[in-house]
């Protein structure tokens, strides 16, 4: 079985909601990104159920898919956008986002990304030291404009997540110990090209609890009110992303259920008027994509099989990455096909480069597979090593396919670079 309901065979085929995935690989070849336009609008309708009625503003991830088709779609459902660079601002306004809903993280802010989203007039720079702090003021005052902000905390929580996806530990590069939150509010208070607005943190991603959430939360709200006593109001709290998603057999909570204990938690310590602001990336997208790849060669060796498909790391970098396992359907099984243990790998020329190990599948050379849950990092995390341009993605709206970015060319690959004159 896949484990999204937008992808499911029928009469042993498997299709992207009404389309039959090799109609999609004889017309756009693979390697693929196929994306259900249905799966992410019902992604989102589960968010938009969880905060029905309440103060709160969903800012989607879009680094873990920034197409601007993908962005339109959550603009036209109401997304606001949650960003990382200068580049990922420019998309959000390509598609249509408004400033007004558009937070901007991440911990190394150039200074004409800074001017690029105070230019715009974003909802709020979520700051991740005392540098920034320090520079996002300079800044502004030069612009003569005040600058929202707010403080990214670190509240040394263990998401329980891989580590290169853990972000809420004392560790990590990410936000500012809490412990020294209260002095830098003070010291952003006094300066006049600041604008206080709220609090924010992130801890991680794939994340399939609750508690540590809630641990994050408790310890935002003690800062909220050390704040409130020092006469710091704040008008927001962004308890960032993470919501995990099933690329197996893990139990993804619904957004309902953090979002429940969320808003009654804020409630009971008086908080109730605060905006709740969440930053989802992977679970509005990750289970809305699959990667459509064909068996190029199968080869035998005393000690494994191995499946050599025409997608690599450089499509998916995950498995190599952070050993993330992704699903791996046979398109089109035919009767008779006999199983065996393969390893799926690229053409490319790193051992690394694997999509999944160990899996029993009936498969045949030219035969197409889907890489299953390749919606989020995915496309995003793709790179031209080895000289393989990106693959096209399309997006599937029920019997419609829709190329929302074309293959690159090989001549893509190097029109803009330089051979010097020589002398
Ligand atoms: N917000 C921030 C600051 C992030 O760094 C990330 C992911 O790294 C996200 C939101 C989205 O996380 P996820 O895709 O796990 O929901």
């Amino acid at each position: 079985m896949t484990v999204a309901p937008q992808f499911q065979f029928k009469n042993g085929v498997l299709h992207a909601e009404d389309i039959p995935l090799p109609e999609l690989a004889d017309q756009y070849a693979t390697p693929l990104y196929v994306y259900s336009r249905r799966a992410l609008r019902e992604a989102w309708e589960r968010y938009a159920r969880a905060i029905a009625g309440r103060n709160a503003l969903i800012c989607y991830g879009m680094k873990a898919n920034s197409n601007l088709a993908v962005l339109h779609e959550f603009q036209r459902l109401g997304a606001g956008f949650d960003i990382v660079s200068g580049g990922e601002l420019a998309r959000a306004l390509a598609a249509g986002a408004a400033p007004g809903k558009i937070v901007f993280s991440g911990v190394g802010k150039q200074a004409w990304e800074i001017r690029q989203a105070l230019s715009a007039n974003i909802k709020c720079f979520n700051v991740e030291s005392a540098a920034e702090l320090e520079r996002l003021a300079d800044i502004a005052l030069e612009m003569g404009l005040r600058a929202p902000m707010s403080l990214r905390v670190n509240p040394d929580v263990d998401a329980h997540t891989h580590p290169y996806i853990s972000t809420g530990l004392k560790e990590n590069k990410f936000g500012v110990d809490i412990a020294a939150a209260p002095a830098l509010y003070r010291q952003a208070m006094q300066h006049p090209g600041l604008d206080i607005v709220g609090v924010d943190c992130h801890i991680g991603s794939q994340i399939l609890e609750i508690a540590p959430y809630l641990d994050a939360l408790g310890k935002l709200i003690d800062l909220i009110l050390e704040l409130r006593a020092d006469g710091i109001e704040l008008r927001h709290l962004d308890l960032g992303g993470g919501l995990g998603i099933r690329y197996t057999d893990e139990t993804p909570l619904d957004p309902a259920d953090l979002l429940d204990p969320v808003f009654s938690t804020l409630e009971a310590r008086g908080l109730g008027h605060l905006q709740l602001i969440l930053e989802p990336g992977r679970s509005l997208v990750g289970n809305a994509g699959i990667l459509l790849t064909r068996v190029e060669y199968l080869k035998r060796t005393p000690v494994r099989n191995f499946a050599i498909v025409d997608a690599a790391m450089n499509d998916l970098m995950r498995p190599a990455l952070y050993e993330a396992w992704h699903d791996v359907e046979p398109v089109a099984p035919r009767a008779g096909q006999t199983n065996r243990v393969y390893d799926i790998v690229g053409p490319i020329c790193e051992s690394g480069d694997w999509l999944a190990r160990q899996r029993e599948l009936p498969i045949e050379q030219g035969d197409l597979l889907a890489i299953m849950s390749a919606g989020a990092y995915a496309f995003s995390m793709a790179s031209q090593y080895n000289a393989r341009p990106r693959a096209a993605e399309v997006l599937v709206d029920a019997d419609q396919a829709h190329l929302i970015r074309p293959r690159e060319s090989i001549q893509d690959l190097y029109a803009s670079e330089r051979i010097p004159a020589r002398g």
